[in-house]
């Protein structure tokens, strides 16, 4: 945008700036890249001891960059989970992440954003502060799932006029000390305090269920110093197992996305119009 347009009101800046994006996705890309860089090396490795890290960068229909990232990390106290390990083990576990990774809504009195409240994600670096009000205007806005057709599914033998299921498992329950008896899945049937490990999305696997204040709406679980150093959209989950992370390279990490035409089939199509187009023109 040149200053000209910053001076435009808001409605039309996004217009601009949607414009923009469509006509130089290069440049967005390489933004993209860019501050990830810097989110890795200057907030992520030194909060979570990043020693390495491998991922994909994948772009969704319309264009949308996003990353799928593993981190190897060296937090103190931090142990390598073993398939069917002691319960102590899974505890202090669960301690560590819990420390790092919540579903704790920072404001769980406000449904949506207070009407003429200025997004956090539209400020300049040095106007966000670091507030319990800053941290929920942004994970509002950022770490929220709405579920749609994308995830909504039936379950494997119902009818398709049966209802529909999140197929990440929203919405959940709140996770809370005080809620903690859990017999609904029939596996956590003793008194674990939160946040803990349980089988009822994966039942091959154990899955973190990080403390989570409230059930709707439905907050991803997320990195407080992450979301607000980054500002988008980005959701934490610490591998439980070898299941678990072959599981989500396969699902979400290397799936492919829906391909774009090949430069033939779109030079065909082009040639097709221009064809339309001179008889139409009489030439
Ligand atoms: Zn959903």
């Amino acid at each position: 945008m040149n200053g000209c347009q910053w001076s435009q009101p808001v409605g039309r800046r996004v217009q601009i700036a949607r414009r923009n994006l469509t006509d130089n996705p290069h440049i967005a890309t390489w933004w993209f890249l860019k501050r990830y860089s810097l989110l890795k090396e200057h907030v992520l490795k030194p909060k979570l001891g990043v020693t390495n890290f491998w991922g994909r960068t994948e772009f969704q229909a319309r264009g949308s960059i996003h990353a799928h990232e593993f981190l190897w990390c060296m937090i103190d106290g931090l142990l390598v989970l073993k398939e069917n390990d002691t319960e102590e083990n899974r505890r202090a576990f669960c301690k560590i992440w819990g420390l790092t990774i919540t579903a704790i809504n920072p404001a769980p009195d406000r449904e949506t954003a207070p009407e003429g409240e200025r997004s956090a994600l539209q400020m300049h670096h040095d106007e966000v502060e670091n507030t319990v009000g800053h941290l929920s205007n942004i994970v509002s806005r950022t770490s929220i799932h709405k579920c749609a057709n994308y995830c909504l599914r039936t379950k494997k033998g119902d009818p398709p006029t049966a209802p529909k299921h999140c197929r990440f498992h929203y919405p959940r329950p709140p996770n809370m000390d005080e809620m903690n008896i859990d017999s609904a899945d029939g596996v956590d049937q003793h008194h674990v305090p939160p946040p803990r490990l349980t089988n009822k999305w994966h039942p091959k696997y154990a899955s973190f269920e990080a403390v989570r204040n409230d059930p709707i709406p439905n907050v991803l679980p997320f990195n407080r110093l992450a979301s607000m150093s980054w500002r988008a959209n980005c959701d934490f989950m610490p591998c439980t197992s070898k299941s678990a992370v072959i599981n989500y390279i396969a699902k979400y990490a290397s799936k492919a996305e829906e391909t774009s035409k090949s430069y033939k089939d779109i030079m065909t199509s082009v040639l097709g119009r221009t064809v339309r187009c001179s008889r139409q023109w009489g030439s």
